[in-house]
């Protein structure tokens, strides 16, 4: 696999804690291209604390607009902009992306305006493009190619699967799903599958903390899968490695990496991650941020 992958943020869900790990967002080096895959909190700090000048932005992904993987994509591209960014950047996302980045701009009209004439910046709203897409291929540009599929995340509609390849090198994205066998299909073969997860027994101690505890569980268990279902999915697809990401609970102290190594190896035998912020992961293995 040539190319980087940095997981920056890897909680699933919007709330932080502190000294916790962030929401859902990736960081991926592949072809000379810069992407970066959801933008939950934290992702401008991860992206800058991976080694990463804003300014290299090129491609960003959003799986669903979901707030912990939205959140901050208009303060992501507003910060690479005030710090110099001079080349196009485009947006790729579900229906309903282009409403958010305009409504986005239009709330900093003030700020955008202000520095075109104070500080001479180039106007941010036309470096911006936005792409909405469907099912099917996303973007084939060079070498690059990124496809797209519908998964199974209630009451979301328009929740997506990417899958990225270049020159013979493929990482796939499940995003928030449900266990959804056809994802196997669509990661075959790839060299990194990052798969969302959830750890039972876990859940059921996030739920009887929350005030709201039945309906979160209902919620949950209808629209993410259990630790054990990403490794079924990564067993069909025979891919390289299995990394488990957007992690629920991912801030449990009675949790620890055994507890969901223990979950997966039930399912799923081969090179396994569990994901961290700040995590580099190649097909090879992980090294420490
Ligand atoms: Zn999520
Ligand atoms: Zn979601």
């Amino acid at each position: 696999m040539s190319g980087r992958l940095v997981l920056l943020g890897t909680k699933g869900g919007p709330a932080i804690r502190p000294g916790g790990p962030w929401p859902t967002s990736t960081l991926l080096e592949l072809g000379g291209r810069t992407v970066v895959v959801d933008c939950g909190l934290g992702v401008t700090r991860g992206v800058t604390d991976a080694g990463l000048s804003l300014k290299a932005l090129d491609l960003v992904f959003i799986t669903h607009l979901h707030s912990d993987h939205v959140l901050e994509l208009g303060p992501l591209l507003h910060t690479a902009w005030t710090a110099g960014l001079a080349t196009p950047v485009t947006l790729f996302g579900p229906v309903g992306l282009n409403r958010y980045w305009q409504s986005f701009v239009q709330a900093l009209e003030f700020d955008i305006e202000i520095r075109i004439v104070d500080e001479g910046r180039p106007d941010l709203r036309k470096m911006v493009e936005v792409v909405e897409f469907g099912e099917g291929e996303v973007l084939s540009d060079g070498d690059l190619s990124v496809t797209a599929l519908r998964v199974d995340h209630p009451p979301v509609t328009e929740c997506f699967a990417l899958r990225f390849e270049h020159q013979g090198t493929s990482i796939v994205f499940s995003a928030d799903t449900a266990f959804f066998p056809p994802l196997a299909d669509f990661a075959r073969g790839a060299d990194i599958l990052l798969h969302e997860a959830m750890l039972e027994e876990g859940v059921e101690r996030l739920v009887a903390r929350t005030g709201n505890g039945a309906r979160l569980r209902e919620h949950l268990m209808a629209s993410h899968s259990l630790a054990g279902e990403a490794g079924i999915i990564a067993a069909r697809a025979g891919v390289g490695r299995l990394v488990l990401n957007h992690l629920i609970p991912a801030d449990d102290p009675d949790i620890g990496e055994a507890d969901w190594v223990e979950a997966v190896r039930k399912t799923w035998n081969g090179p396994l991650t569990i994901g961290r912020d700040g995590l580099v992961v190649t097909d090879k293995g992980e090294d420490a941020p």
